[in-house]
């Protein structure tokens, strides 16, 4: 059976990618410009580095952003969030994604 044509999926989504945005945004405050390509090319795949190092956090979105303040209330969830965007914006920092 067909699942896509039957039920709607898109009120399924990973809320870590929202958070991962968010983190990335504040993090990337921290550097001036110069310091760091922030192309879109690069960003995009600092977002990606990150979201495929964190822990995915999908919800069923009726119940809209309550989900995503209770991970990021969780501190092992929120370290290693922060931890997987640091470590994603270093990599792409020391080797930009084109030349
Ligand atoms: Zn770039």
């Amino acid at each position: 059976m067909n699942l896509t044509e039957r039920y709607n999926f898109e009120l399924l989504a990973n809320e870590a990618e929202k958070l991962v945005l968010n983190e990335l945004g504040e993090q990337l405050e921290a550097f001036s410009e110069g310091d760091i390509c922030l192309c879109n090319e690069c960003v995009v795949d600092m977002a990606a580095m990150a979201l495929n190092t964190v822990k995915p956090f999908y919800r069923f979105s009726l119940l809209g952003t309550l989900y995503a303040s209770q991970a990021m209330s969780e501190k092992n969830y929120a370290d290693s969030l922060k931890a997987a965007v640091s470590n994603a914006i270093e990599k792409v920092r020391k080797n930009p994604s084109h030349d």
